[in-house]
């Protein structure tokens, strides 16, 4: 529960305003991005899931395959999921023939929903863990969490997990095309999947690159998560969608691993001089003049120091 505990600024803020029941069919409309020949993403706003935002506030994405699409986290919600479905068939008649979920956070899976609803044959794939962790409890509690702070916009999603587990290093041959899976250890979440459309030269990162907005990191590790970013940086892909904000280039990638190391090794230097992580902001965000713009930043660093010090403090 400790996401639930993360988000409770966002629901305070939603339980002001009245109730309004939500039995509008999707989100509302978001434009598709052309990332590359045959790979489009939307764009979500950045925020907490909220009223104003419908819940969605996340990047899904589409590879159209010879033989039909592919889906990479489509949304928050069975409305968010309408809304992908929606834009992409602006572009392409083919069915969804394979949805692949970057990790366990909800924002990015609950709209599979909608896919499994138009398309009831999609073949839904996930990190085994992740699969685990639905399974367990998480759907549930992503339901009601999305619930409660869109005060029912959401309503009527229900949890469809993945239940093909896919692997680090695996490939898949999809409709001619192939996806490579990279699943780091430790790192946004510990049910973290990165997609790879090779042919593309796209990578989707899931929440392990965020782009002009910070993380959560309540479920995962700083050294972990540079490691992720070390590892798809070298792999030098031509695009990179993050899981929130703009997709770029390789600079995204060493940029936010910029910001995770420089915070990190700050961290570290503070505590070796016995310094208390609520005495540390100030060092901490003087170093980090290039983030300080970037949404949730003031909201999250001083999060960032107490998780970073709880790292170093179990030797993660
Ligand atoms: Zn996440």
């Amino acid at each position: 529960m400790k996401f639930l505990a993360h988000f409770l600024p966002a629901l305070l803020l939603a339980t002001l305003t009245p109730f309004s029941a939500g039995a509008a069919e999707q989100v509302r409309d978001y434009p598709l991005s052309k990332i590359s020949a045959n790979t489009y993403v939307i764009h979500g706003p950045l925020g907490y899931p909220s009223v104003e935002n419908q819940g969605f506030m996340n990047n899904p994405g589409f590879v159209i395959t010879r033989d039909g699409v592919v889906v990479i986290d489509p949304g928050s919600s069975l409305q968010a999921g309408r809304m992908l479905l929606k834009q992409m068939r602006t572009v392409t008649k083919l069915p969804v023939t394979h949805v692949f979920n970057t990790h366990v956070h909800g924002d990015h899976w609950l709209g599979n929903h909608a896919i499994i609803e138009a398309y009831p044959k999609a073949i839904l794939m996930g990190h085994p863990d992740m699969i685990r962790k639905v399974n367990e409890g998480a759907g549930v509690e992503w339901l009601a969490l999305m619930d409660k702070s869109t005060e029912g916009f959401t309503r009527g999603t229900r949890s469809a997990p993945p239940d093909v587990p896919v692997i680090d290093s695996s490939e898949q041959k999809i409709g001619g095309m192939t996806f490579r899976i990279y699943a780091p250890e430790k790192a946004h979440s510990h049910t973290d999947i990165m997609i790879e459309a090779v042919e593309e030269s796209v990578i989707f990162t899931g929440d392990n690159v965020l782009n002009k907005t910070i993380a959560r990191m309540v479920d995962g590790t700083f050294a972990g998560s540079i490691v992720a970013c070390d590892k798809i940086a070298a792999v030098k892909a031509r695009h990179y969608v993050p899981g929130h904000g703009p997709t770029g280039n390789v600079k995204i990638v060493t940029g936010y691993r910029n910001y995770l190391a420089t915070l990190f090794a700050t961290v570290n230097q503070q505590y070796d001089q016995g310094k208390a992580d609520y005495e540390m902001k100030a060092t901490v965000v003087a170093k980090l003049p290039a983030y300080q713009k970037w949404n949730r930043f003031e909201l999250e660093v001083g999060h960032h120091i107490s998780l970073a010090v709880q790292e170093i403090e179990a030797g993660m």
